[in-house]
């Protein structure tokens, strides 16, 4: 046995490194293993548009140092209209979120091992009690955690969260200076964080421009290769073929100039979570997935997850005759549902219907949204199924039709 500690957590990312601080804040013995190299942390996974929003930042007290910038306005686009709502949001760097994640974590008290790759659950008498990373090391712990986002080896050995392929969202993004953010023709996207529905760009998904000061944006689009993909794709373009589609036909880009070495890929799910934990073990963030499935937001949504297994773990842990039994981690479970994905299941069906929906419903969709009240939108966002049934027409019948389709075909 190399080591052992009360929480081992697997993967440095916004939910991994969050758990640790949590845990941490409360005198655990936490280590962290990451796979990266810690110099030049982090590069691969230094993935993220990093959209979020005041709720985020006050709630795991992030400091505005990370953030690039603080948007006002968030703009839906559609080939031919827009919609802007006025909301504070916030676009991070996210590398130096990461680094700042890992800095602060340590000086609370957690250890963090870079250079580990976490391999698999080291079990005994069916409960997880440690890991092996590194080949043949092994490392010990009460409880062990996965945060390595969409890869998750421990929780699928477990069988814990069964990730599919056909479910995975690959998205890519440049940064760019020279963007014409105030265009003739176009909302203005001073200060904004717009994500537009459009299949000649993001087929069966959506794109986005994310203001980052002065004439510079993040730039990127994400799809699933779906029904919804499959029925929009009319080339065989690449991601970053339509990415460069965006860029060469859309005359906001037409002085743009891409910023060296500030490019960023991944993926995830978008799927209803399985189980999320067993005997001495949860799954967290991505690994989950806990990504918002409309908007994509992972941030948050991972940092909370975070946050619901570092509280059950701190009440597994507390009585001297300490129960990480998959009874009384199921606590975890309970807050996912209740507080970190409240109505997950609505959610991901909106998210079907959107995508689905041809490129002229989504400019119908904005023409209504100009329309309504805020208080319908922000319930219908919340995944309230009346406020959802209010944003529907009668011509939609023949997309409810192919959901239906889609779903029992799943
Ligand atoms: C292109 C793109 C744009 C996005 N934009 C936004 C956005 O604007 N706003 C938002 O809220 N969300 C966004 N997201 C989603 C968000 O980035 C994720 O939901 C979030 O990063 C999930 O955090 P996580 O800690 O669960 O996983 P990850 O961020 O994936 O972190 C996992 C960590 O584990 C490490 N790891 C992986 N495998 C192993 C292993 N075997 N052993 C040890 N360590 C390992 C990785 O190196 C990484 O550091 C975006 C995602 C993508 C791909």
């Amino acid at each position: 046995m190399d080591d052992s500690v009360d929480v081992l957590i697997a993967g440095a990312g916004p939910a991994g490194a969050q758990c640790a601080r949590d845990l941490a804040a409360r005198d655990y013995d936490v280590t962290v293993l990451e796979t990266e190299p810690e110099e030049g942390f982090p590069r691969q996974s230094n993935k993220s548009t990093g959209g979020t929003f005041p709720s985020m930042l006050t709630a795991f007290g992030i400091p505005d140092d990370v953030v690039m910038n603080f948007t006002d306005n968030i703009v839906i686009e559609s080939p031919n209209e827009h919609f802007t709502q006025e909301q504070p949001g916030g676009v991070l760097d996210f590398g130096a979120f990461k680094r700042w994640l890992v800095e602060d974590g340590r000086e609370k008290g957690a250890q963090f091992r870079f250079d580990a790759r976490v391999s698999n659950p080291i079990t005994e008498g069916g409960e997880v009690i440690g890991v092996q990373y590194d080949g043949s090391r092994e490392a010990y712990a009460d409880v062990v955690i996965d945060a390595t986002g969409p890869s998750a080896p421990l929780a699928r050995a477990l069988g814990v969260s069964e990730l599919k392929r056909g479910k995975q969202a690959i998205g890519i993004e440049y940064e760019f200076e020279g963007v014409d953010l105030d265009a003739p023709g176009y909302a203005d996207l001073t200060d904004a964080m717009m994500l537009r529905l459009d299949h000649s760009y993001a087929p069966g998904g959506y794109a986005w421009i994310f203001h980052t000061g002065a004439d510079t944006a993040k730039v990127g689009l994400c799809y699933i290769q779906n029904e919804s993909y499959r029925r929009y794709v009319d080339t065989d373009r690449t991601v970053d073929g339509y990415l460069q589609h965006w860029l060469d036909t859309d005359p906001r880009f037409a002085n743009a100039e891409q910023i060296a070495g500030r490019n960023h890929r991944g993926s995830a799910h978008i799927q209803p979570p399985g189980s999320l934990c067993t005997d001495g073990f949860m799954a967290i963030g991505d690994a989950v997935p806990s990504i918002d499935p409309l908007w994509g937001e992972g941030i948050h949504k991972g940092m909370r997850s975070a946050r619901a297994a570092a509280i059950t773990a701190d009440r597994a842990l507390t009585p001297d005759d300490r129960d990480t039994s998959a009874e009384s981690l199921s606590l975890y479970e309970q807050f996912w549902h209740e507080y970190v994905a409240p109505r997950q299941n609505a959610r991901l069906m909106m998210t079907e219907l959107l995508y689905l929906a041809p490129n002229e419903r989504y400019d119908d969709l904005l023409r209504d949204l100009n329309r309504l009240d805020w208080e319908t939108l922000s319930k219908a966002n919340e995944g309230n199924k009346l406020a959802m049934l209010r944003l529907l027409q009668r011509e939609d019948l023949p997309l409810l039709a192919r959901y239906v389709k889609h779903r029992l075909a799943d």
